[in-house]
């Protein structure tokens, strides 16, 4: 697991009456706007650092004016220049500009494949599925940057917890799992020094914090497309601290979010299932399901990685993120979960532990089941030929709950796995590759 503890100065000093210059730097370098520096972690290079921003490691280190940029120490402030224009003076030669992103990015050629790829760089698809968050490896275009994979980096090193200089009573801030694109779940972790109560905003977005030992956990949705969710570039995730009698204590970070890279569908609808289109159709079963969606439960009832919902698939036939238009409409909504292709009356099982909170016949997403999962982690399945389970039942991971099929808003047999975090949807297929807590 590797975490991004970082803070932005000027969102400490925005509150540094009765704690000074707590972070012992410079306030000089401080107060410079915009600015951002990164605490170095155990584990960490500064290539790997470069990396999480989207910055070449050469310019990382003449930023810091650092002579040797492969010595960098745990607890080291790295200035991270902000918003990198693209360079004006671009190089002369291929040859030069190739050395200068050949240390992180590698960029998707006409005839390549992920292949073809991990072999040129002598590591495995995988890495390149987990490094790049890619839902699905046959979906790789032309020009698209691909983070290359750092190998031979310590799991246990990345996961200490060393003493950081954050203002009382936060003595830790972690930011996971990187890299995060759009459609990521994202994890926060705060540690705390007293009890404290502990509030958090992404964008839009309140975080609600769960205690959990002597940490607290708040997980967030980024919203996959850029008309609800986010653009890609450095975000802000505020968190604010309130005890008893004291003024309130904000630290904020800043986040890089990369771009979903998703690809576009056609979708043509037969006549008979025109109407399920009609916003009124639409608007009051989604106002339905608000209703389960956005209920938060603090129970956790999920344990390690979910499960794909089926034993076998032909197929994905539609990746989570899509921009979808319908009969030539405009792309203006995006695929909101992975469809697996298989054929109808397939066993549909829960992909993890919860609660079912939905277990019914609905217009556009046929017949449904949704699960609770507890901390606001929600299930869909969708299009369902038949409903093996009733409202307030528990689930274990891998219990029926269905049988697949092709009721609804559906052009074909198959199923449809969403996963939301309170109400947004995430891609679901992250949480069967990365353990959230
Ligand atoms: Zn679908």
């Amino acid at each position: 697991m590797r975490w991004l503890r970082t803070l932005i100065l000027s969102g400490l000093l925005a509150l540094s009456i009765g704690f000074g210059s707590p972070i012992g730097l410079p306030l000089a370098a401080a107060q410079k706007a915009d600015q951002t520096v990164y605490i170095v972690q155990p584990g960490d290079t500064l290539a790997s650092i470069a990396l999480r921003y989207g910055l070449a490691t050469v310019d990382l280190a003449k930023a810091n004016g650092l002579i040797n940029p492969n010595l960098v120490y745990v607890g080291q402030p790295i200035v991270i220049p902000a918003a990198t224009p693209p360079a004006t003076a671009t190089p002369s030669t291929p040859r030069a500009k190739l050395a200068s992103i050949a240390n992180r990015l590698h960029i998707v050629q006409a005839d390549e494949t992920l292949f073809g790829i991990a072999l040129k760089y002598g590591t495995t698809i995988q890495s390149f599925i987990d490094a790049n968050q890619l839902s699905n490896a046959g979906f790789i275009v032309a020009g698209q940057p691909l983070i290359i994979p750092i190998t031979a980096r310590s799991n246990e090193a990345g996961t200490a917890q060393p003493r950081t200089p954050l203002p009382a009573p936060f003595t830790g801030l972690d930011i996971g799992q990187l890299p995060l694109q759009q459609g990521s779940l994202m994890e926060i972790t705060i540690h705390a020094s007293q009890p404290v109560s502990l509030t958090g905003q992404f964008g839009n977005w309140s975080i609600p914090f769960i205690q959990d030992g002597d940490r607290y956990i708040g997980l967030v949705g980024v919203g996959a497309h850029p008309v609800t969710g986010v653009t890609p570039g450095l975000h802000s995730v505020i968190i604010t601290a309130t005890q008893d009698n004291a003024l309130p204590t904000v630290i904020s970070s800043n986040v890089q979010i990369n771009p979903g890279h998703y690809n576009s569908e056609y979708i043509r609808l037969s006549a008979d299932r025109q109407e399920l289109l009609d916003p009124q159709n639409v608007n009051s079963e989604l106002a339905k399901l608000n209703a389960a969606w956005t209920v938060f439960n603090p129970i956790h009832y999920w344990t390690g990685l979910f499960r794909v919902p089926v034993d076998k698939f032909i197929k994905i036939s539609s990746p989570f993120g899509t921009r979808r238009s319908y009969d030539g409409g405009p792309f203006v909504s995006y695929h909101e979960g992975t469809d697996f292709a298989v054929p109808a009356g397939t066993p549909v099982h829960a992909p993890a532990d919860g609660v079912v909170v939905v277990a019914e016949p609905l217009s556009v997403r046929g017949n449904a089941v949704v699960i609770d999962h507890g901390w606001g982690v929600f299930t869909g399945l969708y299009h369902l030929s038949e409903i093996k389970v009733t409202p307030g039942q528990t689930v274990k991971q891998g219990d029926l709950v269905g049988l697949s099929g092709n009721t609804g808003l559906s052009t074909g047999a198959h199923l449809h796995w969403d996963i939301r975090i309170r109400g947004l949807n995430v891609d679901a297929m992250q949480l069967t590759r990365q353990v959230f807590p």
